[in-house]
């Protein structure tokens, strides 16, 4: 029997579940359509969740008529919903409530970066939030997270004290080191194995500004300044934080006259002060000094380095801000020599005729390295840098993208470590599972959803 187009069943799940329910041709249905405007989302019906009851209802639901279930905040990191699928959107559980005095958020699984920054921005405090305030605070932190501070304040979710999780049998469990503690591991990096959360509360880091920005160069200098930020990253103090980008935007509103319709070079640079999250301040002559290698291997056209508030961080990487259709890649680098940086510039450099918008590394390490207070099933804490592709899957490059992302992560074999965070490029596929997972912690994943969601509703 076939639930997925049983319009008398998907009537069921309406009645059975308070939340306002969309089913295909609705006009509401659309409000699903994620960020990345490439990936098929067309579940068998939208149920816009407004509480951890109504979660555990459709999961329930699902579980008794044989329907899958999938959850979604902004579409960021989206996946393909078949008509199998009940989708769950969490953008109605935007709540977002800081504690001052414990100097803690907690916060819907419907929230954005954003909010929580403008909150905890009032306070003098900062969230440990990733490089696009755009990203869902819980898509981002059940994959791990690592931020634009992420070797001085290590990974986001290392921050995380409890989180409120729906499991796929449809319980409500606050989860936290002591209570299941088994699922407090393993929904920091699990992503959505084992339940939807509903809410969740991490630390909040006593930081209120930053000296950084971004240096952009001509991507005539693509060599020079890579080849400069290789060896000059290499030797960089726990404070700082940096990553490089190649750059071919298009002239759209909202890119800078001097970086659209060519290809330009993005250092990102963000430092705080020792002891950072003690209130530090940052030392802005010593971290002007810091970047006096990378102003001297070209001359930059564009410069927003300086000191400010820690609400502007998105400014650094000023990654798109509007839905897209994008195509993703990533790898992790256990090393980065000069032979890797080359290969890297013959592939997305000048003259390669890449397909690429953005091929981003980020030097990593640091913090992210350390073990942090609770173990958690977030893998590869050992690579040194991260590389992420992003093309704009459009004509006349859409058919291009995938097979050229796939041939510069073959290029740079020797030096990948053949893992990838759970974060990025996102997939359901097996083989997604295995490199983002060492063998130990997936079946130890595997072993957890199979107890939690027997029915293995969870898409
Ligand atoms: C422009 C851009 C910048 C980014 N920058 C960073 C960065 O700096 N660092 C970094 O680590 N990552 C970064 N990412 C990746 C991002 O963290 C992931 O794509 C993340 O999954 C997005 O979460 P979302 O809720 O916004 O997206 P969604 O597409 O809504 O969700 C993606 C996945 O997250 C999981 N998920 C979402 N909500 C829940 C829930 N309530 N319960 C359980 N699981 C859930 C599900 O597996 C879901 O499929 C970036 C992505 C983009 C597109």
């Amino acid at each position: 029997m076939t639930m997925t187009r049983d319009v008398d069943t998907l009537d069921e799940l309406r009645d059975a579940v308070p939340a306002p329910v969309a089913l295909p041709g609705e006009r509401v249905y659309d409000r699903a359509t994620p960020w990345n405007v490439a990936v098929p989302v067309r579940p068998a019906a939208v149920v816009f969740a407004t509480s951890a009851a109504d979660v555990a209802t459709v999961m329930r639901f699902a579980a008794a008529r044989g329907l899958r279930v999938a959850v979604q905040a902004t579409g960021h990191g989206a996946t393909a919903v078949g008509d199998d699928t009940v989708l769950i959107l969490t953008k109605g559980l935007s709540g977002c409530v800081i504690d001052v005095v414990e100097r803690t958020a907690r916060v819907g699984a419907g929230a954005t970066w954003q909010q929580v920054i403008d909150a905890a921005a009032s306070q003098g405090l900062a969230p440990p939030c990733g490089s696009a305030p755009g990203v869902g605070v819980v898509g981002y932190l059940t994959g791990g997270g690592i931020g634009p501070l992420v070797r001085t304040v290590g990974l986001s979710s290392d921050h995380v004290r409890a989180v409120e999780l729906v499991t796929g049998g449809g319980e409500v469990l606050r989860v936290t080191p002591d209570e299941h503690p088994e699922l407090f591991w393993g929904v920091r990096g699990g992503k959505s194995l084992l339940g939807v959360v509903t809410s969740i509360e991490f630390d909040l880091l006593l930081i209120d500004e930053f000296y950084g920005g971004a240096m952009y160069f001509d991507g005539v200098d693509a060599a020079a300044v890579l080849h400069a930020w290789r060896s000059w990253s290499a030797a960089l103090p726990e404070t700082v934080n940096t990553s490089i980008a190649i750059q071919q935007l298009p002239p759209l509103p909202g890119v800078p006259a001097p970086l659209a319709g060519r290809m330009t070079v993005a250092v990102r640079y963000v430092a705080v002060g020792q002891a950072a999250n003690r209130g530090a301040r940052v030392d802005a002559e010593a971290a002007e000094r810091l970047l006096a290698p990378i102003r001297a291997a070209a001359t930059p056209i564009l410069d927003s380095v300086g000191v400010h508030p820690h609400a502007a961080i998105g400014m650094v990487h000023a990654d798109p801000v509007d839905p897209m259709p994008v195509g993703e890649d990533h790898a992790l680098l256990a090393d980065l020599p000069a032979e890797a940086v080359d290969a890297i510039l013959a592939a997305a450099g000048p003259g390669s005729g890449s397909p690429q918008t953005i091929v981003e590394l980020r030097l990593i390490g640091g913090a992210l390295a350390r073990d942090p207070r609770h173990r958690s099933a977030f893998c590869h804490r050992n690579a040194a840098y991260s590389l992420s592709t992003i093309g704009v899957l459009a004509p006349p490059v859409a058919e291009a993208v995938s097979p050229h992302a796939a041939a510069l992560v073959s290029a740079l074999g020797s030096w990948c470590t053949g893992g990838q965070m759970p974060n990025f490029a996102q997939s359901r596929a097996p083989e997604r599972l295995s490199r983002s997972y060492d063998q130990d912690t997936l079946h130890r994943l595997l072993a957890l959803a199979a107890r939690h969601d027997p029915a293995g509703v969870l898409a």
